[in-house]
């Protein structure tokens, strides 16, 4: 098979043919037939993940056919459509008990400590392996674990976003312009917030009340002014990067009394800072937000296979073409994921 390989970080990947996969007694192996790109890869690639072992298959948004599968697996046959949840919970911690996979401490995870999707067959758990309807793009499907339900994380399990709320999404790109769509969806008015004006287009598209143009100047006037002058009930950072840390700051400002703020987008060592008065009588919650579990993909999965929600791909690259796909996202940022196809 083939795959593109991290041999060195900060390098190109490499294109290698691989032995074929061999399932194990639970698990499947899948031919991948989309795999999205995340920022989360540029960091692994830049060696800033330090639980990566080189050499790696990146990963972790992919969707494709079950083409074997180990003889304790259930619920699956061969040729079935499936997307990937990408954390291998123990199964056995509190955590994993109660549904939190992602704070499970001993769960490698599909693209980051396994071998991910970057290549055209992978192998995982036949549990981690949802089953999702064919009619379903495999390009949509496999942006599910990861651009989707980790906005749908952040405000469905941590924000808990209720009905006629007010929910100010800074940054349309992979996360945020699924954020508007799962507020929308959660029955919130929604204010997007993004530098450029096709991302605001699509936002509105969406279903957006209110659109901003984001810049120098942070939105919160405006968005106060939108909100008879008290700020917004929740307020997403979608935004990432190296300006994150100023990007947060406009976010809390946005956030009226008893707001939350869901951070989503991050960058190592940029750290956000808040007055402690202000935290105190702003009554404010900051909710880091991480990943997503298996419960949020299986809801995503059925929301996207009624046709209420509508996974975003902009941008289309055969697997080979990996570090071109990678320079764009590196260079840009896109609205809606970009994905590898093979
Ligand atoms: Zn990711
Ligand atoms: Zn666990």
């Amino acid at each position: 098979m083939k795959a593109m390989v991290i041999e060195r970080y900060s390098e190109q990947l490499q294109l290698r043919d691989l032995p074929d996969l061999e399932p194990g007694p639970q698990d499947v192996v899948v031919r991948v037939r989309s795999n999205g790109i995340c920022a989360t890869d540029l960091k692994m690639i830049d060696g800033l993940v330090s639980t990566v072992t080189l050499p790696h298959i990146l990963g972790h948004e992919t969707a494709g056919e079950v083409t074997s599968l180990g003889h304790e697996v259930r619920g699956l046959s061969i040729g079935d459509h499936v997307t990937v949840y990408p954390t291998h919970g123990c199964g056995y911690c509190d955590a994993c008990r109660t549904g939190f996979e992602n704070h499970c401490l001993d769960a490698p995870r599909t693209g980051f400590e396994i071998d991910g999707g970057y290549s055209q067959y992978l192998v995982t758990r036949g549990r981690n392996a949802i089953k999702i309807d064919s009619n379903v793009p495999f390009e949509e499907a496999s942006v599910l674990p990861d651009a989707v339900a980790a906005p749908y994380h952040g405000l469905v399990q941590r924000a808990k976003v209720t009905g006629g709320e007010t929910v100010v999404v800074i940054g349309v790109g992979g996360l945020g312009v699924h954020a508007v769509q799962i507020a929308l969806i959660m029955g919130a008015r929604v204010i997007a917030v993004d530098v450029t004006e096709d991302k605001l287009k699509a936002a509105e598209e969406f279903g957006a009340e209110s659109v901003l143009a984001g810049g120098d100047d942070s939105p919160s006037s405006q968005v106060k002014a939108l909100t008879d002058g008290k700020g917004a009930d929740i307020v997403v950072e979608c935004v990432g990067g190296e300006g994150v840390s100023g990007i947060l700051d406009d976010c809390i400002k946005c956030l009226k009394l008893g707001g939350r703020l869901v951070v989503l987008g991050y960058a190592y060592g940029q750290p956000l800072s808040v007055d402690s008065a202000e935290l105190i009588y702003g009554q404010w919650s900051i909710l880091g937000s991480r990943a997503s579990t298996l419960q949020d993909v299986v809801e995503v999965v059925k929301l996207t296979e009624s046709g209420r929600l509508k996974p975003v791909v902009t941008q289309r690259f055969p697997l080979e073409k990996a570090n071109e796909a990678l320079d764009m996202l590196r260079n840009s940022s896109p609205l809606g994921r970009i994905v590898l196809t093979s």
